[in-house]
């Protein structure tokens, strides 16, 4: 990327789900899904965002597109060279909000409505966002429907008639009706077949090639995220705890979870073989997270400070490689 241009700037974000419990359904905690979040999003990227399941990944990916209402925390977007927070933003805001920003979700068959026509699933948000013209419309549909090499005349079928990787590309098709910046894809081929999912992969690519999209890319495989991603965030328990370029993090991993994730990724025999690290015990709840570092019941490096000081995500070696971990941070 030559100019580095942020697009969205997100500031401690926090969403955290109460638990209610009793006749008064009273607060008794919280499962802190997203724990003040810090991240920075530039312009024409594909930032990729993994994590086991339930590390939180997704819920980033609906408050950042506010399909949550965050707890807390800011998440500033790029308006034209004016950041504008939009967690502030009224309701006719939002609505103009997701133009700029749309979702790809996991899940194709139930993205898409079984009783209607595809021309009515995309002629419906066309409508929604003012394009009044019936010609204008059916441009706008045919023109995406040629992006992702799905003949036009197919908008009279229902989504029952399309494979899975065809309804994962009508999906993508429909975000793009109305000409968005970012797509937040929410694990988009995960629901595929493997030799389905390089084909979409494939396509996504050279789409945001030709349009300049910035895609937040979330899945849990570790490869199809390195093959699409430019810059990785790991995330565990609700927090970022790594970012790095796609090739330092996979060459180069500092954190003991990601070093932990990457060695279970299989490798081809041929290759030397690879080093397994497997963490001891299972991921501890979001409602009771461990005191310090939420790893450290787990971590083969733990020590004291870890037990009581949570690590703060900061610069490596001053460099773009950014870890939250006291083995790398600087002595108190
Ligand atoms: Fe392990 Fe301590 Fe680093 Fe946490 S801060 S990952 S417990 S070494």
């Amino acid at each position: 990327m030559a100019e580095k241009e942020l697009i969205f700037q997100i500031k401690n974000l926090q969403m955290w789900f109460p638990i209610r419990k009793g006749f008064m359904r009273k607060t008794t905690g919280h499962v802190k899904a997203v724990d003040d979040v810090s991240l920075d999003v530039y312009k024409g990227e594909t930032l990729g965002i993994v994590g086991e399941s339930g590390c939180g990944k997704s819920t980033l990916g609906k408050t950042i597109m506010m399909l949550n209402n965050p707890t807390g925390g800011q998440v500033l977007f790029n308006y034209e060279g004016q950041f504008k927070d939009i967690t502030k933003f009224t309701s006719q805001e939002l609505f103009q909000f997701r133009k700029k920003v749309q979702m790809v979700f996991q899940d194709p068959y139930s993205a898409l409505n079984p009783l209607k026509k595809i021309y009515t699933a995309f002629e419906e948000p066309l409508k929604v966002h003012g394009v009044s013209s019936k010609e204008e419309r059916e441009r706008i549909m045919e023109d995406v429907l040629k992006m992702v090499n799905i003949q036009p005349d197919y908008l009279l079928r229902y989504p029952h008639e399309f494979s899975g990787g065809q309804r994962q590309r009508l999906c993508i098709a429909r975000a793009l009706e109305v000409r968005p910046e970012v797509l937040i894809c929410d694990e988009p081929v995960s629901a595929l077949d493997v030799s389905i999912q390089a084909q979409v992969l494939n396509l996504m690519k050279k789409i945001q090639k030709d349009l300049g999209l910035t895609y937040l890319f979330i899945a849990h495989d570790l490869s199809v995220v390195q093959y699409m991603s430019n810059r990785i965030v790991v995330m565990y328990l609700g927090k970022i705890v790594e970012i790095a370029d796609s090739r330092t993090l996979y060459d180069e991993p500092l954190h003991p979870y990601t070093c932990a994730l990457l060695s279970a990724i299989p490798v081809p025999q041929i290759r030397q073989e690879k080093k397994r690290i497997v963490l001891p015990g299972e991921v501890p709840s979001p409602i009771r997270k461990p005191t310090g570092c939420a790893l450290h019941p787990r971590c083969p490096h733990c020590m004291e400070k870890c037990k009581q000081v949570d690590p703060v995500l900061s610069r490596y070696k001053d460099g773009e490689h950014l870890v939250a971990c006291h083995l790398y941070g600087k002595e108190d």
